[in-house]
């Protein structure tokens, strides 16, 4: 089986044009480890890249990515847990500053949870993760046959993430101190747009930008 063509050539394009400019900065990471500032706990979906969307060079962005950009509630309860564990280790050892939920328009996770689609494999690992959305599905006010219900379902589920960030005791401590803040970010695919979310009034505000 061949690697994909689309990724050499990607790659090619990537060590003759980007590579040449950030050497330097590779090799100094190398050296000195990884700093991050911001953690992005993002949805896997192909179109939703925060090194894309937010301009990030190598080193900026510590990101975690899953379906539907969710996080669990703390639960140290033996099994795997992934995004625990990330979290885990960019508040311990990397010390981020800055933890951003980045949630998206046309969400297909949020989309299958919203339709009660029948599970993908009797396995049924989506249908469970997405359980996660549940809360943030049965805070909603707005009905399922509401104009933009998918919308007001994906950004209350940012909502509901950074509520469950905050279930996890160090980091907790850390936010209380003011050490480390949680954002919600919302991501329009079609559009380009970005909101931010104003943690005051609980509105996701559009950030000006040139498109
Ligand atoms: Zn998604």
């Amino acid at each position: 089986m061949a690697f994909p063509s689309r990724l050499i050539e990607g790659y090619r394009a990537f060590s003759q044009y980007r590579l040449p400019g950030e050497q330097d900065r590779y090799r100094e990471l190398a050296q000195s480890g990884q700093a991050p500032q911001v953690m992005v706990i993002g949805c896997c979906d192909s179109r939703v890249s925060p090194e894309v969307i937010f301009d990030a060079r190598p080193g900026e962005l510590f990101v975690v990515r899953n379906v539907a950009n969710l996080v669990p509630p703390y639960a140290p309860d033996g099994a795997y847990h992934g995004v625990s564990a990330a979290l885990e280790f960019a508040v311990g050892a990397l010390r981020v500053r800055h933890i951003v939920v980045l949630g998206h328009a046309h969400c297909g996770g949020v989309q299958a949870f919203a339709e009660e689609r029948a599970p993908l494999s009797p396995g049924d690992f989506i249908g469970r993760w997405m359980s996660l959305l549940a809360p943030a599905a049965a805070k909603l006010e707005a009905r399922r046959e509401a104009p933009d219900y998918l919308g007001r379902l994906e950004r209350a589920s940012i909502v509901n993430s950074i509520d469950n960030l905050m279930t996890f005791p160090r980091l907790a401590a850390l936010i209380a101190q003011g050490r480390v803040t949680a954002h919600g970010a919302y991501f329009g695919v079609a559009t380009g747009e970005l909101s931010v979310l104003d943690r005051a009034t609980g509105e996701f505000v559009r950030v000006g930008g040139s498109y």
